[in-house]
């Protein structure tokens, strides 16, 4: 992302761009400013997108309240968000002009394109990897950003702007299921009840999971999965999954808690899959004896490829409900307001509405 105040002639001829756009930095742990920054322009193969919507992400709050998630520190200013939606109001040199004025969901990486990992097409993987609102590269609250072109995703008129947005966690939960080897008629127990699991439930059931089990500590927490797409919640401390003979497929853990992944792992069938999504305990104790005698597949997932054109097609059809997920919005003004939503039980997804 280069920033310079003045565009290229050329990308100017349909939009009269400000020079300056307002940003919301943040400047260390719990510190947040408001700065007037120029207008990023777009290199030769980007468009520059006018933000519409950015969701508010768990990674975001981290950043926010410890300053890092695990090797990734904010040892500089960083501006947070990675979730959004605009619409194109300039494009550099390479681009087709006929792209000016489309509505895109943004996806948040630019990779290198020609590293081994990139080659083989888990871009997501790539060791020169940008993503944005990920120290030291600067993510979405902002009035406008720039996209390499392939990744800022046309939506349709019938996707919000929110959901545009919220495309980002629908596709982790897209990434996951596919880990998760979901087909038609499978059985899935996904461990947490926050966004991501929420989202994992309603991507379950569009990929024909004929089970769905959500465990989450907090009953309002299990009552809301049961609207997305839950066939059954669990209150894991009052009875531990493991001894339910549930005899998953797979287990995804949406909840970061080394007890939940514990006894999701002893609730997955032979040879099932078990897929680990939820951060916060960068090291835990897995009872590697079960895994063994079971043959179970054990994977992370790192961000996601190529699940825009699903996530939008989901969307579209009417299969997942992302609008539904919104319970706060918030302007640039009130970012640490929308990063600390979460500590209301009700809250599931904020937005933030940067121009
Ligand atoms: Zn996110
Ligand atoms: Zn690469």
């Amino acid at each position: 992302m280069t920033s310079s105040p003045a565009l290229p002639e050329t990308t100017l001829s349909q939009t009269v761009l400000p020079a300056t756009m307002r940003t919301s930095v943040l400047l260390h742990q719990q510190q947040l400013t408001i700065e007037d920054r120029a207008v990023p322009t777009p290199d030769s193969d980007e468009v520059l997108v006018k933000v519409a919507a950015v969701g508010v992400c768990g990674s975001d709050v981290h950043y926010y309240r410890e300053g890092r998630i695990g090797d990734f520190v904010v040892d500089s200013p960083l501006v947070l968000g990675h979730e959004l939606s605009g619409t194109i109001v300039a494009v550099g040199a390479d681009i087709d002009t006929a792209r000016i004025g489309e509505r895109v969901a943004v996806e948040p990486q630019r990779p290198c394109r020609s590293c081994r990992e990139c080659r083989a097409g888990r871009y997501n993987l790539c060791s020169k990897m940008e993503f944005y609102a990920t120290p030291p590269i600067d993510g979405a609250f902002c009035g406008y950003v720039t996209s390499q072109t392939e990744f800022a995703h046309r939506i349709p008129d019938s996707v919000s702007f929110e959901a545009g947005a919220l495309l980002e966690p629908l596709s982790v939960a897209i990434a996951s299921i596919r880990k998760a080897q979901i087909v038609p008629g499978s059985s899935v127990l996904i461990a947490g009840a926050g966004p991501i699991g929420i989202i994992t439930a309603q991507t379950a059931r569009a990929f024909g999971a004929g089970e769905i089990i959500v465990s989450d500590l907090v009953p309002a927490k299990r009552e809301r999965a049961l609207k997305f797409g839950a066939t059954r919640v669990i209150d894991p401390v009052a009875t531990d999954p493991a001894t339910l003979g549930l005899d998953v497929n797979a287990f995804i853990d949406a909840s970061g808690s080394a007890r939940a992944v514990d006894s999701g792992i002893r609730s997955v069938r032979p040879a099932g899959t078990v897929v680990l999504v939820g951060l916060g305990n960068p090291e835990m104790t897995l009872p590697v004896g079960h895994i063994q005698n079971l043959e179970l597949t054990v994977t992370g997932i790192f961000r996601y490829v190529d699940t825009w054109p699903t996530a939008i097609h989901l969307v579209a059809s009417g299969q997942v409900d992302l609008d539904a997920l919104v319970t706060g919005r918030f302007d640039l003004d009130h970012v640490a307001e929308a990063l600390d939503s979460d500590r209301d039980e009700n809250s599931l997804k904020s937005i933030v509405y940067p121009n």
